[in-house]
């Protein structure tokens, strides 16, 4: 079985949980939570089509840039 990532998401209209996989890079089979995505696993899903097996309704996966914590880090110059 080919190593992946799985993402759960909470369906934003009933609350269930939506799993997405992501092709892992290692052989690893790690399991995140929408608001703690690494990037460089996200880079690979943002964007993909979602569906809620418990509604049926559809989402796009994006960036929440209204998220409550961000991280900021110190630029030179
Ligand atoms: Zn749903």
């Amino acid at each position: 079985m080919e190593p992946f990532y799985s993402i759960f998401f909470k369906c934003p209209e009933c609350y269930h949980q939506v799993e997405q996989h992501a092709k892992a890079d290692d052989n690893s089979f790690e399991a995140y939570y929408e608001e703690n995505v690494p990037r460089l696993v996200a880079n690979t899903i943002i964007g993909n089509t979602i569906y809620c097996p418990n509604c049926g309704d559809r989402f796009t996966i994006a960036i929440d840039t209204n998220a409550t914590t961000v991280p900021l880090y110190l630029r030179r110059g």
